[in-house]
């Protein structure tokens, strides 16, 4: 009999806030150094415990967006939630120098690494972009171009289209990485692109511009958002196993 695999739990550790970074007027990243430094994979994600002077805690979770080739440090990349709890207290009180509880990696599931190849189509949903573009890092800084890649990324204004001028670099290089916007709430600002919620027909027209058939799709968003992606994914063709979303919740 095969006994069960014992994943170790992961220690809470200190690390310290060495870089925040304005991504848009609601993201922010923080790029976080531990004392125990950690490897992981693209698309894991790390938590983050914040405890107030009378002890009560709050702890949430996070996508690295940062590649995993950086090993010591990573890069957390924060929406603010105005009614929340930790997101605000990350955008309006954390400085450079503070130090945080985290723990990590999490997550063996929504992961990729060059060694497990491509195509891949990548859809993510506002601040559900953040662990598709440590995939995209990944891939950019191991050289792996063999691996095609196209980004569908939804937003809701141009002004928040998170990583925007990077994104638009690493699509410029014409390499096999494409980037796809679909921006909700105002017009196209680029050919291709689109101005409505992303549905099926985005969906069967961002796979058609693979090579091929994807090897892997993953979804990052909320909840609505995945399930959209992900049923659009399947009625243009990808069989339901070849999808893996991350929810983000509501
Ligand atoms: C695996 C994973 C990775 C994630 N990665 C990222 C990431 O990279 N970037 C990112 O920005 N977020 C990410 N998230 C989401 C993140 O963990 C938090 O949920 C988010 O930051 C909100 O936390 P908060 O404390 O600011 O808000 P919360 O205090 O948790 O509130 C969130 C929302 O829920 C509402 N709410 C809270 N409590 C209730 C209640 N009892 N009933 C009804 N509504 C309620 C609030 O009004 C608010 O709008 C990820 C989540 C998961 C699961």
């Amino acid at each position: 009999m095969t006994e069960p695999v014992t994943i170790p739990a992961r220690p809470w550790q200190t690390a310290t806030i060495t870089e925040i970074t304005v991504r848009t007027s609601r993201v922010k990243s923080f790029r976080m150094k531990p004392e125990q430094p950690f490897m992981f994979t693209a698309g894991q994600h790390a938590e983050v415990r914040l405890t107030a002077p009378d002890g009560y805690r709050a702890q949430r979770s996070y996508s690295i967006s940062s590649p995993p080739e950086q090993m010591e440090s990573f890069e957390l990349t924060i929406e603010r939630l105005d009614d929340g709890e930790v997101s605000p207290y990350f955008h309006d009180v954390a400085m450079v120098g503070d130090a945080v509880e985290v723990r990590g990696p999490l997550g063996g599931y929504f992961i990729w690494s060059v060694a497990a190849g491509g195509p891949l189509l990548l859809v993510g949903g506002g601040s559900g972009v953040a662990p598709l573009v440590s995939m995209v890092r990944h891939r950019m800084l191991s050289r792996a171009l063999w691996v095609p890649i196209v980004l569908l990324f939804s937003a809701r204004m141009w002004d928040e289209v998170i990583f925007r001028e990077e994104l638009f670099d690493y699509a410029a290089m014409n390499n096999g990485f494409q980037l796809v916007l679909a921006i909700t709430r105002e017009g196209a600002r680029r050919e291709g692109d689109y101005s409505r919620r992303i549905d099926g027909p985005i969906m069967s027209n961002a796979l058609a511009m693979l090579p091929g058939p994807p090897s892997q799709v993953f979804v990052c968003g909320a909840n609505a958002f995945c399930d959209t992606a992900a049923t659009g994914a399947m009625m243009a063709g990808v069989p339901a196993g070849m999808i893996r979303t991350e929810r983000y919740g509501v």
